[in-house]
């Protein structure tokens, strides 16, 4: 614009000094004079176009458009129009900045991780959730994915979501396990990149295991004795077994179907904490009274080896569920006597103080030994195997213990001393009336 300005106010001042060098030509014949006179009237108009251009633009160029205060009228609709685009653009700018500061609160906050990645596998975002899940806090936008993870697995799952397909992977870091869940972002057959979840699935995996475990050992628990069965019964049917033997024979079958039972009523007790299907007494019940029924039922096998069982303590209620009760002190009980010496004793004191009620099992048998005690309580899990051979059990006992504590919130913990004995204690928090 300052150019064509400047164009025609020096067009017009040329034109005006050629007329007056004409009109000096006329009045004057002097061929130098009339060069100088031309040469200096050009440059005069030059200057004067040059000014003058100046001066009709600077109100233009020093314009704001917030508060715009200018002289041509004819611009004015001009000026409205850059002043309501640029209310446009910085309401549109701020609309942009807030969402993405909202994304960045909400991703920011997420225990899950996310990682968004370019086609060429750069990274475009990822939240402090996906770094502390790969353990690369030093990872930056633009960096390589695969700065989180190089391993051949997670390589393998971006690849696939590079390539337009879904990809899941467990990946076994020094952290946990990590389930990678790759998804690409396609307009019709180009990938622009993809989104890449992170999950901690740790637990979800140690639990996995456990299933696992607990299906081949249950498995196996009920294959013995039923080989066991079916062996003797065979020999039975097939006349093999001498007559005098018959009665013993028959002992046995009866022996490992015993076995059976318990192990299939241990598994239901501990499948029904697992589901959370038991459910919960309208009325408390009284843990002393149920003490003093487990002891008569366990009065015959103490007897045998001369084991005196004693309680002491108090009357105190507790809400929960009774067979989970009966079945936690019923197992403490019966594993002080099993794991007893002959001649030995088990205490039963049923007790509380301010904010607990305490249910504490105590005996003068074997004891354990100190890198045991972490492990005693999961599911199939028996000290001496050899011993264990010879006492019977199904090693659920002390798991059933444990999830019928927890399912009254409760904790317990064991103090045990090899050869001198093992103390059980009970915790159970006390209900606020
Ligand atoms: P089990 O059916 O073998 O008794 P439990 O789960 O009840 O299974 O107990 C797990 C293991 O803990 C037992 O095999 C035993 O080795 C040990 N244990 C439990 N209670 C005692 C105790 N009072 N004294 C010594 N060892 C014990």
């Amino acid at each position: 614009m300052t150019q064509k300005i400047f164009n025609s106010i020096l067009l017009t001042v040329i034109v005006t000094n050629i007329v007056t060098v004409i009109l000096v030509d006329v009045l004057n014949d002097d061929n130098i004079t009339h060069i100088g006179i031309f040469v200096i009237a050009v440059l005069i108009g030059i200057v004067s176009a040059l000014r003058m251009s100046r001066k009709i633009t600077r109100p233009l160029v020093e314009v704001n458009p917030d508060n715009p205060k200018i002289n041509y009228s004819e611009i004015n609709p001009l000026i409205n129009k850059i002043r309501i685009q640029k209310g446009k653009i910085c309401r549109q700018s701020n609309e942009v900045k807030s969402g993405r500061e909202q994304l960045s609160l909400i991703t920011e906050n997420m225990s899950e991780g996310i990682v968004i990645a370019d086609p060429k596998t750069n990274i475009l975002s990822c939240n402090t959730g996906a770094l502390k899940l790969f353990g690369a806090e030093d990872v930056r936008t633009g960096d390589s994915i695969y700065l989180l993870n190089n391993s051949e697995n997670f390589r393998h799952c971006i690849q696939n979501a590079m390539g337009g397909r879904n990809s899941t992977c467990i990946l076994k870091t020094s952290g946990g396990d990590r389930e990678i869940i790759a998804s690409p972002s396609n307009t019709t057959d180009t990938v622009n990149g993809i989104v890449v979840f992170i999950l901690d699935v740790t637990e979800r995996q140690q639990l996995e295991t456990m299933r696992r475990e607990f299906t081949s050992n249950v498995s196996h628990e009920l294959k013995t004795p039923l080989t066991t069965i079916y062996g003797i019964s065979d020999m039975l049917v097939n006349g093999i077994v001498r007559p005098e033997d018959v009665g013993q024979f028959g002992q046995n079958i009866r022996s490992e179907a015993e076995r059976l039972i318990i192990l299939i009523n241990d598994i239901v007790s501990l499948s029904k904490l697992d589901e959370n299907s038991v459910p919960r007494d309208d009325t408390g019940t009284d843990l002393y009274n149920i003490a003093e029924e487990v002891i008569d039922r366990l009065r015959h096998s103490a007897d045998e080896r001369n084991i005196k069982l004693s309680l002491t303590g108090e009357h105190i209620e507790l809400t929960g569920n009774r067979t989970v009760l009966d079945e936690i002190i019923y197992n403490l009980c019966d594993n002080a006597i099993k794991y007893n010496k002959d001649s030995g004793h088990v205490d039963i004191k049923i007790s509380h103080i301010p904010t607990k009620i305490l249910i504490t099992v105590s005996d003068d048998g074997m004891g354990i030994p100190p890198e045991h005690i972490n492990r005693i309580f999961e599911r199939f899990y028996r000290v001496d195997k050899s011993h264990s051979r010879q006492i019977k059990g199904t090693g659920l006992g002390l798991s059933i213990v444990k999830h019928g504590v927890m399912y009254h919130n409760g904790n317990i913990r064991v103090e045990s001393t090899v050869g001198k004995g093992s103390v059980f204690i009970v915790e159970f928090p006390i209900e606020k009336r």
